[in-house]
């Protein structure tokens, strides 16, 4: 099997000219090139190499400080509250932490590029009805406490000629909640995406949102849900909105 990290080196006619190609593309090298470290790449590869390595820094250094943090706040949590760090179980918290808020959040540098991937996948239908998604989860976290939170979101619109195809819905909210933004912004953000994404003639969205910080201290309301909800277009008129609003429930 040809290794395509092998520079490939093309014969033209009789065998003595040689061209020498980008090790990633097979592209020849035809005017800039360039070597990072032992790499020969075209001027596009290597503008994704570079920021794929500078991606990958700072990730690297950045995770690597949220370990420190977590360090901290247990030893803080010792202090004040006398957390028994020596329980073998709180060993490789920190790691663990940072690795789980990693996860969590990797992806968010990206969220608009992502957002009109989703968007940019719409193909042209005749639909007037509303088409309704219901019941999409997303996690998130509430950016006053940093304590989780859990929405399920029902997104609506009614097409002018594109549709997005149905799970498209449900990932352009999950993506948009990955970010730690307020209920409200989140809500809103959905709405004006999909509306002016797919040009639509109207957009609904309903969030009901479980906070921790709500459910474990504070107010203590184990059961208490935030609502929000926003609309764009024709859900303002009152039979649409209507009909939205039943949907959202029934
Ligand atoms: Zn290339
Ligand atoms: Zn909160």
């Amino acid at each position: 099997m040809e290794n395509i990290w092998e520079t490939r080196r093309m014969k033209n006619g009789g065998g003595t000219v040689m061209e020498e190609r980008c090790q990633r593309c097979g592209a020849a090298l035809t005017g800039g090139n360039s070597e990072e470290g032992d790499l020969t790449l075209c001027v596009k590869c290597e503008e994704r190499y570079l920021a794929a390595k500078q991606s990958l820094q700072s990730e690297f250094v950045g995770v690597a400080k949220i370990e420190k943090g977590m360090t901290t706040i247990l030893e803080g949590l010792h202090d004040a509250f006398g957390l028994d760090l020596e329980d073998v179980n709180f060993k490789d918290t920190p790691r663990r932490v940072a690795r789980a808020y990693a996860e969590i959040f990797r992806g968010v540098k990206d969220t608009d590029k992502q957002v009109q991937r989703i968007l940019g996948t719409s193909f042209p239908a005749e639909v007037k009805e509303m088409i309704v998604v219901k019941d999409v989860k997303a996690f998130s976290m509430c950016p006053h406490h940093f304590l989780p939170v859990e929405y399920d979101i029902t997104v609506a619109y009614i097409s002018n000629g594109k549709v997005l195809g149905i799970s498209k819905l449900s990932r352009l909210a999950e993506v948009l909640a990955k970010r730690p933004v307020l209920q409200e912004t989140f809500t809103e953000e959905i709405a004006e995406e999909l509306f002016k994404g797919v040009e639509a003639l109207g957009v609904g969205v309903w969030v009901e949102g479980t906070h921790y910080c709500m459910k474990m201290r504070g107010a203590k309301q184990v059961q208490a849900k935030t609502v929000t909800s926003a609309i764009r277009g024709c859900f303002e008129e009152p039979e649409v909105q209507a009909e939205f609003l039943s949907l959202t429930k029934g």
